[in-house]
């Protein structure tokens, strides 16, 4: 038995997910608990399910063999579990694919119907999958086991009776026999208790867990053991409660905190009820090592929050996010629009109340998902509310919230708070050092591919590419500029692995046509992945963001044209300046995105000079200055970006 549970997509292959499968632990505690070993299971680990793109993935796990594969299924990675499921089907027929999560609800019926899925569980996994693997291992109908579903030549048969609640003194906790482990940039996972008391009706998290139950106090102590020991790795420990002061026993878990801190620091990240907090918990929290906290505001019109089963004071949110703030915490602060009764004007009287009051440190705002298992999806018809059926399921429209004023609501909030909704981070542009590889052969995946397309070398390795490919993926052309080759290249690689985020970049030393794009993208682009749908309010008219172009040009050309390029390319392609090297006095005339080409062993007299000056210069924007020569990049990224190579998933270069 397999577990596996995919990333969330993200944009750069060196920055690794934070996917701890926590709820697979447990389960897998308890199934081994259950069924006393006669069923062996594993969890994918994340040397392959947060590097490969899908047909690496579906190889590595058809090589596996399993009997069953189990998947935890959220909404970032319910389609492409699904694709995956298939084409692990495809080649094992016999497999079974169990399904768990929060997308696995009786409603949300296009998951129950997938023809790849056989059985599943509704709600917490623990006191079910046991008996539920059982009965499938030995061909019998898995029947009676309440809140789960399975299929057989008759169609779907779903149980919904109410299961009862796991004993989570039941099971060890899972970090402490090894069956996950903290996130390469050592970051865990703490889940100290399981339920919530509030009822907001855009949430499923309270439906699946109907009643507040807590981790033992001993299992969670033993755990900050294990995370606190002086030689562990660990940074940050992410509280998943899902309202941490909510629970009776805060106050403990802190001064244990507090105690530990003593001998480690480790930051604490929480998700809190900042109405309910006192100004003692929040010296308490801050003496903990807290530095970062989540906290729901979502509307400051009563009407709005009356209408979402959410009862906050505004007032006393503001209150406590300024208390959290003046202990040196940063606040995240949470707001949704499109939720019933909401309109665009009441939407902007929340973002002038966060002016006015200040009661954030960065601001997060949110589209409406109509969740499967929620309230409001069970009400959807009555209220009005038009949704994507499929993955974010963004509100599209209510009555009164028209579908053309989401975009200018959300760029009104760009404006106000300063940031970038759509900000993508450019690819390493490293082409030299280490992370090069002589061959194929030498590495089990590859993260970039550098081309010559007019080079007829590509079309021999191009499956084998494929095959090893991360995602995300760099996919680098240089030499002749062969717009076939190219548009080749990209379909065949899409085609195998459609879910994997795509960089390409050009590097011709000139313009390619700006109809080489829209073919690209019409040949590559898969407008209906989850990343591309997400970004829909911000784009209403389809944009892709699953691949995304970048040009290098040689710098310095005039500004004029400079900034007719670049702003011809604009709603293309990232333009990224080449220079060979900047003396010190230079860097103060440059623009970015920046490139710099002659590698570490020519400059080594004077490199330290002029990453002093560009770290002056654009300390701000450290991200956007690049190296070609891979040991250039590893100094900058450790000295103006504060990243360790430690952390990071190694590049992987082949260049042909
Ligand atoms: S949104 Fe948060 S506070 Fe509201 S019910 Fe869900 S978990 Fe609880």
């Amino acid at each position: 038995m397999l577990f596996l549970q995919l990333p969330p997509p993200r944009f750069s292959f060196e920055e690794p997910p934070t996917n701890i499968p926590l709820a697979a632990g447990f389960v897998l505690s308890a199934l081994e608990a259950s069924c006393k070993q006669s069923i062996r299971a594993e969890i994918l680990g994340p040397e392959v399910v947060d590097v490969f793109a899908d047909l690496g993935l579906a190889r590595n796990i058809i090589g596996m063999r399993p009997d069953f594969a189990a998947m935890t299924l959220y909404a970032w990675n319910v389609e492409r579990s699904l694709f995956l499921a298939s084409n692990i089907k495809r080649q094992l027929p016999s497999v079974l694919i169990v399904v768990g999560g929060p997308e696995v609800t009786p409603d949300n019926r296009w998951v129950l119907e997938h023809p790849s899925v056989d059985a599943g569980i509704f709600g917490e996994g623990e006191s079910r999958i046991g008996s539920l693997l059982e009965a499938l291992a030995a061909g019998h109908p898995p029947q009676g086991i309440p809140g789960a579903f399975f299929k057989d030549s008759r169609g779907i048969h779903v149980n919904r009776g109410d299961a009862q609640a796991w004993n989570l003194e039941s099971c060890p906790y899972p970090y402490l026999d090894g069956r996950i482990a903290p996130s390469r940039d050592g970051t865990l996972f703490l889940e100290t208790v399981r339920g919530c008391p509030f009822r907001c009706r855009y949430c499923y998290y309270h439906k699946a867990f109907r009643s507040m139950r807590l981790h033992p106090f001993a299992s969670v102590e033993k755990v900050l053991d294990f995370a606190y020991e002086r030689n562990s790795e660990l940074r940050e420990i992410y509280l998943m409660d899902p309202t941490f002061n909510a629970q009776q026993r805060f106050k403990d878990l802190l001064k244990s905190l507090v105690r530990r801190r003593l001998k480690k620091d480790v930051r604490l990240h929480a998700e809190l009820r900042a109405d309910t907090l006192k100004l003692e918990d929040v010296q308490l929290l801050r003496d903990a090592g807290l530095v970062s906290a989540e906290v729901g505001l979502q509307s400051v019109n009563p009407v709005v929050l009356r209408a979402a089963g959410r009862y906050a004071d505004p007032e006393k949110v503001a209150r406590g996010v300024t208390w959290l703030k003046d202990a040196g915490i940063d606040v995240i602060t949470g707001i949704i629009l499109g939720l019933p009764e909401d309109t665009p004007a009441s939407f902007a009287t929340t973002l002038e109340w966060l002016q006015r009051t200040q009661a954030y440190s960065v601001v997060h705002p949110f589209v409406l998902s109509v969740l499967p298992g929620t309230d409001f999806r069970a009400h959807a018809a009555t209220l009005g509310l038009r949704y994507d059926p499929r993955p974010p399921y963004y509100v599209l429209f209510t009555p009164t919230f028209p579908e053309a004023e989401f975009r200018p609501s959300l760029l009104r909030c760009e404006q106000a708070f300063d940031m970038e909704l759509d900000y993508i981070a450019l690819p390493s542009l490293v082409d030299s050092g280490p992370a090069l590889l002589a061959t194929l052969d030498d590495s089990p995946y590859v993260s970039k591919w550098i081309i010559d397309p007019d080079h007829e070398e590509w079309q021999r390795i191009l499956s084998s590419v494929i095959r090893k490919a991360t995602d995300p993926f760099v996919m680098w052309f240089r030499g002749h500029y062969e717009e076939e080759a190219i548009i080749k290249i990209l379909s065949e690689f899409s085609d195998a692995n459609p879910h994997a985020v795509l960089h390409v970049v050009l590097d011709f030393g000139d313009l390619p046509p700006l109809s080489f794009f829209d073919r690209a993208i019409e040949n590559a682009g898969q407008p209906e992945l989850f990343l591309n749908r997400s970004y829909y309010p911000l784009y209403p008219e389809g944009e892709i963001v699953s691949i995304n172009f970048t040009i290098i040009l040689p710098f310095p050309r005039r500004r004029p044209e400079r900034e007719r390029i670049s702003s011809e390319h604009l709603a293309t392609a990232s333009v990224v300046w080449e220079s060979d090297w900047l003396d010190e006095a230079k860097v103060d005339d440059t623009e970015l995105p920046l490139l710099i080409s002659r590698p570490l062993s020519e400059v080594i007299d004077m490199y330290k000079a002029t990453l002093k000056a560009l770290k002056r210069v654009h300390g701000n924007r450290s991200e956007q200055v690049l190296f070609r020569d891979g040991h250039l990049q590893q100094i900058w990224n450790s000295q103006a970006r504060n990243l360790e190579p430690a952390t990071r998933l190694p590049e992987k270069i082949l260049v042909t």
